[in-house]
Formats: C-alpha cells, structure tokens, sequence
C-alpha cells in the first residue's frame, strides 16, 4: 500500500492525509460507540479537485471509500466495517458557505460546512434554514443531505430532500458532477441529484450543495398541553391543521413515563398535570398576532374536551424551558442504563393498534423492561424505545425484531429518519420485499460496479460481482 498512501499524500499535501493512529482513531468509531473498524488513512481533502483526484487513486488500487462529515449519524454510516482495505474520506475541511440570496432564498455551500453555522449566516440576512437537529453543531450539510435529515420542522417544512436545490458529487471513477443550480423549478429530465439525496454515501460523494432557504420565523408561540389517550392526540393534530396548520412547526409527543424519566432523572419540572401523553406545540410565523390565534386553538381544543391541561408559554424564557423537557428525554433515558432505539414511522391511523401491539408483546418478551416512547407525532415518527437497565433482562435480544415485525404489519418503517448504514441493514434486508432490494442493489451496480463507495451502508452490497 506505500505506492498508494505516497498518492495520496501528493495530491493532498500534507494536511490532507492524516496515518496517525491517535489522529485517527475519533474517525474509526461512531458517535454512540457502537461501531468502530480499521481504515488505512483518514483522508481530509481541501477541495472537490482533491477528493475527485482522491476518488481516482482509490479507484486504481480497489480501496473502498466511507465518507465522513460530523461522524453524529446513528447508524454506523460512517465508519469503516474492516471488508478490505478502506479509507475515511471526511469532508472537514470543506467548509465555505457562500453569501446568501436573500431574495432568490438560497445559499450555496461546501459540504463539510456544519449545518448550525449555515443556519447562522442564513439568519445574518433574514431567512432560516429550518433544519434543526440537536447534533447541528457537529452535523454537516453533506451528511444532512446524505441521511436525508429529518429533525424537529418536518411537519412544516421536510426533510432535508426539500432544501438541496442542487448537489455537487464525486462518482465512484473521481468524475465531478456539477448540477449546483439555485432552480425551484427543473423538470427538464431526470433529476439524478435526489440518487444521492438519503443514499447514506453509497453512491458517491458530496462536495457541494445549494440550498432552499425559507423567510424568517420571528414569532412563536409554544404550549405543553396533556391528554387522556392517543386519539385525543391525533384530533388535537387535526384540530391545529384545520385553524392554524400553516403555522404549524412542531407538534411533540412525550409519554407519561417518559416525561417522569425527565422530571426524576435530569430534575426538570412539568408544570402541566399528568395525562398518558403530553405534546409539545410550536406555532411560528414571520407576523406578529400568533399568540391570538394560538389562544383561541387551545380554547377550542379545551372546549372540545381533548386536552385535560395545559400551559402556554408567556415568554420566549418560558418557551426554552417546555422544550428543554422534550430535549432532555434522551439524556433521562441514557441514565437508566442501556436501552434499545428504534426509530420508526407509521400511518398516523395505525399507531394506536401498533402500541398496544408492542407493549402486549412486550410484557410477554421481557417483562422487567420498559417502554420509553415520543417522537414527532406530527410526522408519524415515534422513538420506541426499550430500557433494559444495567443488566438486559432474558428476552431482551427478540424485542428489536418483535417492534420491527409490528412496525412491517402496520406499514411503517423500520428507519424514520437515521437511515440504515450498517445498524439497520440486516433487518431492511429481511423486511424489504425482493423487487425494493433488487431495484436498489442494481442501482448500486450501475453507479460503482466496483463496489468502492461505503460498502455495505444502506444498500446490501459489500464486493463487486465474481
Ligand atoms: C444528538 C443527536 C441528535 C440527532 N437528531 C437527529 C434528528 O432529529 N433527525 C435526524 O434525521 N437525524 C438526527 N441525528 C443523526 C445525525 O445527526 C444526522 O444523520 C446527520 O445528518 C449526520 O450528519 P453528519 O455530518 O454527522 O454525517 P456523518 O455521521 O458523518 O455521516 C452520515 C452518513 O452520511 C454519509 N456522508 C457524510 N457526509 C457525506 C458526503 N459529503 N457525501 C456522501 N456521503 C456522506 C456517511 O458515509 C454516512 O453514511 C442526530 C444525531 C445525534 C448525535
């Protein structure tokens, strides 16, 4: 390999190509820890030249490629898996955010930019990116783009497909293509920039993005409110959607038990009366006047007997502390001990049926384990999560494929918003029905017959064909 790594140092200089192990080693494991595997450099190019030059060498000594952004991703996409020899190519030293558009609403960008100082400079000039995930100071805009990021604002707004305008990747043979265009409108033929949109770097590499920006939301309004049961939930959706749905940015669903974990283990006080659930409702908009209408909805919502209390946030100081008690459920939850995650979404009209579904099954399976469940109802996005406590209790190894095999019954997916990579992988493959796996894996033929890009992430290819 010392023809190989001599290459790479060439074309990327000295700050390019990292070999040290203990400069490595934070590129080789994954944020939770779960995943980690060798690589034979990290290599932090400087400009899209540089990985295209990068890609080419790689290509000529057959050394698979795992990009690499903010290493924040959930699902081990990011970190090598030891199928042969392979690099980490991270993107941390493309970081330039171009100057916005105010009135075109974009702004272009490289992709290692972090996704929470793009958010900075679109705000410098009046207009939001509304992204918002709590890794977004580490998260980039080439791993956004590449899981599909979903967050807090996709009722709204979507996921981050509905922000890439245009893309600049790197294809598996070091070819750029260039389709960095600011166009809304663009339906002049196919539109290859969406096979790298959620691809999880299986199909090549992200150099470059413009974005969709959206006017500013001056103004929000936030309320913490409880009800007896998840169809009074999902009417109190309806209800928002029909009054104000267009202002609409958040709706929040914490369970009881999950609020308790927040309020004994992280020491945050509800100020709202217990009921099964409790949701979290942000309403924003670029005019003043939001409080008005968002007191005459919970009015009405309180009249129609759906909310048994509630509280409404009088200032911007009150809004930060209802949405530090949603914030703080994943901390409670890693207090208890280990736990098992399983981000999934369903129809909104299966998710009563799927829940009973999980917790009868559960009691059966592994009776001293627990469920700690919310998400973002608006979405049909649910964290099921499972605390197992220091020691897994017997039966905890089938819970994962008993909530997926439900989640399959109910017409859901087993991957909301985290993509595969190699944490899913097994279970899309056993999920998925042969024409989705075969139609996937012929693309992945297609665009890297060698098969070099992120082998084995989110598509089930891990070597070229014999
Ligand atoms: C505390 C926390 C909260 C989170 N909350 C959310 C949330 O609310 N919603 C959500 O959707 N996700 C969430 N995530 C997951 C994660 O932040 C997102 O998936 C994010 O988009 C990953 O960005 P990254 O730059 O860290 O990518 P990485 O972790 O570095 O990479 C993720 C995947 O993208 C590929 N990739 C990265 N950069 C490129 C590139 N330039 N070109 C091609 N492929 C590339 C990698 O190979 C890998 O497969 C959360 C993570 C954490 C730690």
């Amino acid at each position: 390999m010392k023809p190989f790594l001599d290459g790479l140092s060439q074309c990327l200089g000295p700050a390019g190509l990292v070999t040290d192990p203990a400069e490595m080693a934070p590129h080789l494991t994954d944020w939770r820890r779960m995943f980690s595997g060798p690589a034979l450099a990290v290599l932090r190019p400087g400009s899209t030249d540089q990985v295209s030059a990068a890609v080419r060498l790689c290509a000529q000594h057959g050394v698979a490629i795992v990009p690499q952004g903010g290493n924040t991703g959930l699902a081990g996409g990011a970190t090598p898996m030891g199928t042969g020899p392979q690099v980490v190519l991270s993107l941390a030293r493309m970081t330039a955010i171009g100057t916005p558009d105010p009135i075109g609403m974009v702004v272009e960008v490289q992709a290692g930019a972090i996704l929470q100082r793009v958010k900075e400079v679109a705000a410098g000039c009046g207009r939001q990116l509304p992204i918002s995930l709590a890794a977004e100071g580490s998260a980039t805009i080439g791993g956004v783009i590449s899981t599909n990021a979903g967050g807090l604002n996709v009722l709204r707004y979507g996921m981050a497909r509905d922000f890439a305008l245009g893309l600049e990747v790197v294809l598996p043979d070091g070819t750029v293509a260039n389709g960095l265009k600011p166009l809304r409108k663009d339906n002049a033929g196919f539109d290859w920039k969406h096979l790298f949109i959620g691809s999880e770097g299986a199909f090549g590499i992200v150099t470059a993005a413009v974005l969709r920006l959206t006017p500013a939301t001056r103004h929000r309004s936030v309320a913490l409110l409880s009800v007896q049961d998840l169809p009074a939930a999902i009417r109190l959706l309806g209800l928002f959607q029909d009054r104000i749905g267009e202002t609409l940015s958040a709706f929040e669903l914490i369970s009881a038990e999950a609020m308790r974990l927040v309020e004994t283990r992280c020491g945050l006080a509800c100020p709202v009366a217990d009921g099964a659930w409790f949701l979290l409702v942000e309403v924003a908009s670029s005019l003043d006047g939001l409080a008005g209408a968002m007191e005459a909805t919970l009015e009405a919502a309180f009249g129609a007997g759906l909310v048994q209390d509630g509280t409404l946030a009088a200032s911007e100081q009150q809004a930060q502390s209802l949405w530090a008690l949603r914030e703080h459920v994943t901390e409670a939850e890693s207090r208890c001990g280990k736990s098992l995650k399983h981000d999934v979404s369903l129809p909104l009209r299966r998710m009563e049926a799927f829940l009973d579904s999980v917790r009868a099954r559960l009691a059966e399976l592994a009776p001293a384990a627990r469920l700690n469940i919310f998400g973002h109802l608006g979405d049909g996005n649910l964290h099921v999560n499972v605390i197992l406590g220091e020691t897994p209790p017997a039966g905890a190894s089938g819970i994962t494929a008993m909530v997926h095999d439900l989640i399959a019954e109910a017409g859901g997916s087993i991957s909301a918003e985290h993509g595969l990579g190699q944490y899913r992988l097994d279970e899309w493959c056993r999920l998925t029905p042969r024409t989705g796996r075969d139609l996937a894996i012929g693309i992945k033929r297609a665009i890297d017959p060698n098969c070099l890009m992120n082998p084995g992430k989110a598509i089930p290819v891990f070597s070229p064909p014999k």
